[in-house]
């Protein structure tokens, strides 16, 4: 219920739509997957088919990437980890691991997919969230290296190499979800579309009059705020905030995005990272591995590639949006004490 309320009004910000929009009912679907609420419309005509057959996509990907689901194909991996197998997956999941390794590559220590036991230890995954014992701490940090994640691709098999390990594709499912699922909606003629797959928004061309989509970022402090308005066309806009799962003890908050230097929910400076790139998937790890980095260190990421732009909002209530945005973006949040810049490359 608590991701309920976020969801319903951020439908509520997007649709801020023109009038000739709102005459137009979409197609839809709501639906509970990779546990979060999530999305699909279909704006223009006929998009009954479109949204189904996504709906059926985002519902066959969480079967198979899911760790909590032991006939999933991710449980496949992680129940033989140490034993020498090489576990038989399919070729999109090879795929996926093999992408996921190389953003722990280009971002040593603040992306890693086998931060499984680490979540383990802080109960994120069994809902009785506690602060771990050094000694609970430290045994779980042994295991997370997605270096000891051996992926062959040609072979379409992966192996983890040391006993204990496991995947956790909590930080880029939704990601490589959404592009999937854009590809059966495009497939089943859907041109003029939203996914909202739980803090992934991914907008599929443009709407029906032809002007872009406009997608709240929300407000880290105040959900059912916005933090700025993006213009999105065919790019998604992943959000990762420490505002997402979370609990408290003795008055003290720990969220869900792990440092894995540290293996403590990292502290880096941002209540939020916003990714906007036409790389679903891509917009999707980095969100929650530049939320780990820090801002200075994700805009020299940034300032390194071409591909993603970014929001970042710190815990200093500043809200720094890198300069391919400046003509696509609405400042929201000025009255809530928000200070608004641009970065420059
Ligand atoms: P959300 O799932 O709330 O949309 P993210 O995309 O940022 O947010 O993913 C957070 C999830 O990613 C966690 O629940 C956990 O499964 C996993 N995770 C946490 N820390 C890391 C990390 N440093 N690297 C990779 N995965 C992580
Ligand atoms: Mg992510």
């Amino acid at each position: 219920m608590k991701r309920f309320l976020p969801f319903l009004l951020s439908i509520v910000l997007l649709a801020g739509c023109t009038p000739q929009q709102a005459a137009t009912e979409p197609a839809q679907v709501q639906f509970f997957a990779m546990d979060t609420l999530m999305s699909i419309r279909v704006y223009n005509e006929g998009g009954e088919d479109a949204v189904q057959a996504a709906r059926q996509e985002v519902e066959r990907l969480d079967k198979l990437l899911s760790r909590t689901d032991a006939d999933s194909t991710i449980s496949a991996l992680n129940s033989h980890a140490g034993d020498g197998t090489m576990v038989s997956l399919e070729p999109e999941v090879t795929q996926l691991l093999s992408f996921a390794k190389s953003v722990s590559e280009l971002l040593p220590g603040d992306f890693d997919i086998t931060i499984a036991p680490v979540m383990d230890a802080w109960g994120f995954t069994t809902e009785e969230r506690h602060v771990p014992s050094e000694e609970a701490l430290s045994a779980a940090m042994a295991l997370v290296d997605s270096s000891l994640l051996t992926v062959d691709e040609s072979a379409s098999a992966a192996r983890l190499e040391r006993a204990g390990m496991e995947v956790d594709l909590g930080a880029i499912a939704k990601g490589f979800t959404a592009a999937q699922a854009e590809a059966v909606l495009r497939e089943n003629g859907a041109t003029s579309a939203l996914l909202d797959l739980g803090g992934n928004v991914t907008a599929i061309g443009s709407k029906l009059d032809g002007t872009a989509w406009q997608v709240a970022v929300k407000d880290p402090q105040n959900t059912d705020e916005a933090l700025c308005v993006l213009s999105l066309t065919d790019q998604t806009a992943s959000t990762s905030g420490g505002y997402e799962r979370y609990f408290e003890e003795d008055g003290v908050t720990y969220h869900h995005i792990i440092d894995p230097k540290t293996g403590y929910p990292a502290d880096s400076g941002l209540r939020s990272v916003t990714v906007i790139s036409s790389n679903h998937m891509l917009a999707d790890a980095l969100s929650t591995a530049l939320f780990v980095a820090g801002p200075e260190e994700a805009l020299d990421f940034w300032r390194s590639r071409d591909d993603f732009e970014l929001v970042l909002c710190t815990d200093d209530n500043r809200v720094i949006v890198t300069e391919g945005l400046e003509a696509g973006y609405r400042p929201a949040g000025e009255d809530r004490g928000y200070t608004y810049e641009i970065a420059r490359r």
